[in-house]
């Protein structure tokens, strides 16, 4: 058995991890599978967009100095979308063009065709037009050269649409992070598969780390869950070392015999960056790094899993995928009455959260207890509280991590 040699603060421990984070990787993804994540480089404007003078309207083309009201016009060619018209326009003279058609050479407005008398070979028109009317101008949305979206812009729609104008097929981005996951603990049995047996409990931390892992935008694969026999937990580590940028594994990594991830991870050439925080719930959560790989070795108890990866595994994600706001919106939060924390530590409380005149209002869900789950599913946030004082006074502020940003709205 291996006591902690010294635990670290929870500041400490997030800089620790986003110092160690390695550089994100770039790939040129096809437009649409770009959604979400970050561009790696600044995209520039091939060319000028639209790339020719076109009709904002359906209507003629015609010669401006032509366009009193009341004149009648000679109809002498078409120009829908698409399909330009070789002939230019002269005195006296127009061409009937659609919204997107090409502006042809003589003509410098577009009469709309609710301004004249109507689709024939020849028109009247109604109202008189000025120069550049109803066109749209080459070049008027971007210019050839311009840079259109600065690398570090998050992709979305609007993005992809102005990419696809300048005929970009994919895009540079900065790639998700693979993501294994692997519980371990003999007690464990995959939902889903069989009723359990004495002593057996349903493995949850494996599907509640691939979500999170994928609402950070990572992509999340789960290994079977591995006993605590050694040589079962070594060749699952080996497995998942080899397979991924970041592994997440849940259980086995305290204090107790039969904690083995720590002692395999660096029998496998993984090195520690930290073991053990000085927080509530998730003190033995395990860092650590091997080449490219990173490793978090999250307590087993769900709340600690859960809680532990919101702090350290998500900022890192996303870091990874080059974006900036990395972490959960954090805010100032109050309580009604006096909350102690008689731990030692941090203690990241979970809390419901309500808005009133003097700001956000925080109350504990009820029992904290690490390995109670429906906890989780009744929290808002963390308040964090301590470590150095005993508790916070009734309506003393204090930091709190918000879990679901639809709240804040
Ligand atoms: P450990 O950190 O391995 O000592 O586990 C602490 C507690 O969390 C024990 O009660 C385990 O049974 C429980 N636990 C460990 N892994 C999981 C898991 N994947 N899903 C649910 N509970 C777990
Ligand atoms: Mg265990």
């Amino acid at each position: 058995m291996q006591l902690f040699e010294k635990l670290i603060d929870y500041p400490d421990a997030e800089r620790l991890v986003l110092e160690n984070v390695p550089r994100p990787r770039e790939e040129n993804l096809p437009l649409v599978d770009a959604r979400g994540l970050v561009l790696a480089r600044d995209l520039s404007a091939r060319f000028d967009s639209p790339p020719f003078d076109n009709s904002a309207v359906d209507g003629y083309a015609v010669r401006s100095a032509d366009a009193e009201a009341g004149r009648t016009f000679a109809v002498v060619d078409e120009a829908p979308a698409g399909r330009p018209s070789k002939k230019s326009v002269g005195e006296g003279e127009a061409i009937k063009i659609f919204t997107g058609g090409v502006i042809p050479t003589g003509a410098d407005a577009v009469v709309m065709v609710e301004n004249t008398s109507g689709w024939g070979e020849t028109f009247d028109l109604k109202k008189f037009a000025s120069p550049g009317q109803n066109i749209r101008d080459r070049g008027g949305d971007v210019r050839e050269g311009d840079v259109i979206l600065r690398s570090g812009t998050e992709i979305g729609a609007p993005e992809i649409a102005l990419a696809a104008t300048q005929g970009y097929g994919e895009l540079p981005v900065y790639r998700r992070p693979k993501v294994v996951v692997l519980s371990t603990g003999t007690e464990l049995v995959t939902p889903g598969e069989r009723d359990l047996s004495p002593g057996e409990i349903y493995d949850s931390n494996s599907f509640a780390t691939m979500s999170q892992a994928r609402e950070a935008g990572a992509e999340a694969r789960r290994l079977h869950a591995a006993s605590d026999d050694a040589d079962v937990l070594r060749d699952a580590l080996r497995e998942a070392l080899e397979t991924a940028d970041v592994v997440v594994t849940s259980g086995g990594v305290s204090v107790g015999e039969k904690d083995l991830v720590k002692s395999t991870l660096l029998e496998l050439g993984v090195d520690q960056v930290f073991w053990g925080v000085k927080f509530k719930p998730g003190k033995p959560l395990f860092f650590g790094k091997r080449d490219d790989v990173r490793f978090f070795g999250l307590p087993g108890n769900p709340v600690s899993a859960m809680v532990c990866f919101e702090l350290f595994v998500r900022p890192a994600l996303m870091r990874m995928m080059g974006r900036e706001d990395r972490r959960r919106p954090h805010i100032s939060v109050y309580f009604d009455e006096d909350v102690s924390n008689s731990f030692g530590r941090m203690h990241a409380m979970r809390v419901t959260l309500e808005r009133t005149e003097r700001g956000w209002r925080a109350e504990s869900v009820g029992a904290q207890g690490s390995g109670l789950v429906s906890s989780l599913t009744k929290a808002d946030a963390l308040a964090l509280i301590g470590p150095e004082s005993e508790g916070i006074r009734a309506g003393e502020s204090v930091e709190a991590i918000v879990l679901r940003d639809e709240i804040l709205l």
